[in-house]
């Protein structure tokens, strides 16, 4: 019996969060057993080079030294205490004092929870309803968010999920990326119950997608005329789009932030924060209710403080990762030119995607042009060929501080191989 047998017995489609069952690609998961550096290794010892970089928390690479001493030394005083510890204090300090627009944060355990509870907050704050999100983006597995692209504008959400009922999307409106007409007809039909507006700065689980020239300021004027806040969910792009996140390279200040991935540097760690005056709604000192048993693990606080901390201090830190993603990238791009190969490339920072339409992606419908039975095949040769990228056309490559030029230029010729041998 294989170990996918035996998961299969005992996990529901064998996997802890679908995407790694490899369904997207026809293919059975591989089972990792460790990793480091830019590489993972499965349990039968074959090595990968990885573009997945655990969805993106590993931007410093697999099983960095100081984080792992640190982790290990923090483990020598218990795991838990469900008490406030130093630890806390010093990570919610260290990012109040480092992001301009975060001037409280609170912790949780996951991006879907610092969302969740964004989300609760904004409806708290404003006295306002409903919410509006962008189809394509990913914000969770909460009932609010599991809502069907393109539902929201002629009637109210439709799950996207059995086991999510009609009332709990009935507030949230699903609506094209990269479109201001659209938002601002939704802002003047429900003008005073918008709570806000939520959406991933950059698109990366749609695969990447950037925001067009003014779809930011434009959304954050409408917010501003309609008194509904502006949430970024930067879950991926914090401290990745350099460490201010999305709100920083693009200049645009929202009023709430969702994190997750690399602030736990691998942990499962998420946090939401903002304006003082918003945060200040949150239990204990307000009426807004969100609590967590783990919140805030010292463990987890390890980790994720110390991978910030070498973040911030190593100052070309972000200039190299974007170079080496460059590199990448535009190599990807000539590959493409060169073998007259239908795909059109997608990056910004440390993060990117290649899709199957030679059409540019702009939203969620141009992204669902994709040949995704073209995309399971390249993603084949990719693995056999020993380069892990994510199991599923709709997602981003991400490249870590370790993926150095060797490892890229290696990785460029089984791109060019995989993409020429296509069945
Ligand atoms: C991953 C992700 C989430 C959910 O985070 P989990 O930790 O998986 O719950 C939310 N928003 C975005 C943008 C994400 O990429």
């Amino acid at each position: 019996m294989s170990i996918f047998d035996i998961a299969n017995k005992y996990i529901p489609g064998g996997v802890n969060s679908p995407v790694r069952a490899f369904k997207s690609v026809n293919l059975e998961p591989i089972f990792i057993e460790k990793a480091n550096k830019a590489y993972l290794y499965d349990i039968n010892g074959k090595e990968y080079i990885d573009y997945v970089c655990s969805w993106g928390p590993m931007i410093l690479g697999h099983n960095n030294e100081q984080i792992r001493n640190n982790v290990i030394k923090a483990c020598e005083n218990g795991l838990s205490y469900g008490a406030a510890t130093k630890l806390e204090v010093d990570m919610a300090k260290f990012i109040c004092e480092n992001v301009e627009h975060i001037e409280k944060i609170r912790m949780v355990n996951s991006g879907t929870e610092a969302v969740m509870s964004a989300i609760r907050l904004a409806r708290g704050y404003t006295g306002k309803e409903k919410v509006i999100k962008f189809d394509g983006c990913y914000h969770g597995h909460s009932d609010s968010m599991l809502i069907q692209a393109g539902s929201g504008l002629m009637t109210e959400g439709i799950p996207d999920s059995s086991g999510v009922t009609k009332n709990c999307t009935i507030d949230t409106i699903s609506i094209p990326y990269n479109n201001l007409e659209i938002l601002e007809e939704v802002f003047k039909k429900h003008s005073d119950n918008i709570a806000c507006v939520i959406l991933e700065p950059v698109g990366a689980n749609m695969g990447v997608v950037l925001p067009n020239d003014n779809f930011l300021k434009g959304i954050r004027d409408l917010c501003d005329t309609y008194k509904s806040l502006l949430i970024f969910d930067e879950v991926i792009t914090g401290f990745r789009l350099g460490f201010g996140g999305a709100s920083q390279y693009f200049n645009i200040t929202p009023d709430l932030v969702t994190y997750g991935k690399i602030i736990g540097a691998g942990m499962p760690v998420g946090a939401y924060g903002g304006k003082k005056e918003i945060m200040d709604m949150i239990a204990p000192n307000g009426s807004v209710y969100q609590a967590g048993t783990l919140s805030g693990n010292p463990i987890a606080m390890t980790a994720g403080l110390t991978q910030l901390k070498i973040l911030k201090e190593n100052k070309n830190i972000y200039d190299n990762i974007n170079n080496m993603s460059k590199y990448l990238f535009e190599n990807i791009k000539d590959i493409i030119t060169r073998n007259n190969i239908e795909c059109s490339v997608n990056y910004i920072g440390s993060l990117g995607s290649i899709f199957f339409t030679k059409e540019n992606v702009y939203d969620y419908i141009s992204a669902k042009k994709s040949d995704t039975k073209k995309y399971a095949n390249y993603f084949k040769n990719m693995l056999d060929n020993g380069i892990y990228i994510a199991p599923a056309q709709f997602e981003a490559m991400f490249i870590s501080s370790e993926h150095n030029k060797d490892i890229i230029d290696k990785t460029l010729n089984i791109i060019e191989y995989s993409l020429k041998n296509i069945k």
